[in-house]
């Protein structure tokens, strides 16, 4: 039987989106990309807030908000739609965030909301409750460790830090934004160091995750081997 359960976790543009994003389109599985939730709290930080950083303050706001994972609503390159809103009721109308979550500034502040605790543990739930269902591939940094240390099948993409900041670049190029690569690079740095020190759920492979390192790979290469660690399941 095909594992229920499939948990990708990696550094930054470790190629976990694109490729989970297909993987569960082949075999029919809900997509779920966990620092969507990260992103969107950090977005709502900024705007509300004016800041990332008080710990207090972002915990309370990650408790109120309703994050949705949609399809994609509208055909501009997105492969699926974020909305949030803060509460029930006609008043609270759902705002589209997908593609300011994909922004500069989160990007520059996502790790340290990220990096709280609380708001951890608020956004672990929820995402582990989707996840419980089965049938889904879940891409992050402790999806096999902490989320669903249950899952079925578990990889862990690497890659070094220069050819994940090419492809990220790449990435926001294609999209019209102009980045400097030197800028990207200290990004991902910067936001592998936080993830990677923080005390509560660090990235780091779970210790029954196949690493797949995909320097010289391509999107299909990667798919293909993941394909056939779901087959011989
Ligand atoms: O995967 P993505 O780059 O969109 O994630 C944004 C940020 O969210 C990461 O840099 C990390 O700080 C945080 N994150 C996390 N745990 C996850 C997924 C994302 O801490 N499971």
């Amino acid at each position: 039987m095909a594992p229920s359960i499939i948990a990708i976790d990696g550094p930054v543009a470790s190629g976990k989106s694109s490729i989970g994003k297909r993987l569960a389109d082949r075999l029919g599985y809900l997509f779920f990309d966990t620092g969507v939730m990260y992103r969107a709290v950090t977005y709502l930080a900024l705007r509300k807030l004016g800041k990332a950083h008080e710990a207090e303050a972002v915990t309370a706001l990650a408790s109120r908000v309703h994050i949705d994972i949609l399809p994609p609503t509208k055909a501009d390159g997105r492969d699926s739609t974020i909305l949030v809103r803060f509460g029930e009721g006609p008043e609270h109308t759902p705002e589209d965030i997908t593609w300011p979550i994909r922004g500069k500034e989160v990007e520059n502040n996502v790790s340290l909301v990220a990096a709280v605790p609380e708001v951890r543990r608020i956004l672990t739930a929820q995402m582990r409750r989707v996840g419980l269902r089965g049938r889904v591939v879940m891409v992050g940094r402790d999806v096999g460790t902490v989320i669903l240390p249950e899952a079925d099948l578990k990889v862990f993409l690497t890659a070094p830090v220069e050819t994940r900041a090419r492809r990220r670049f790449e990435e926001v190029s294609a999209r019209g934004e102009t980045r400097d690569y030197a800028e990207v690079l200290a990004n991902l740095r910067e936001r592998d160091r936080i993830d990677s020190s923080r005390a509560v759920a660090p990235l780091r492979r779970a210790d029954d995750a196949k690493v797949l390192d995909t320097t010289d790979l391509s999107v299909d290469e990667v798919l293909a081997e993941i394909e056939q660690l779901v087959a011989v399941r």
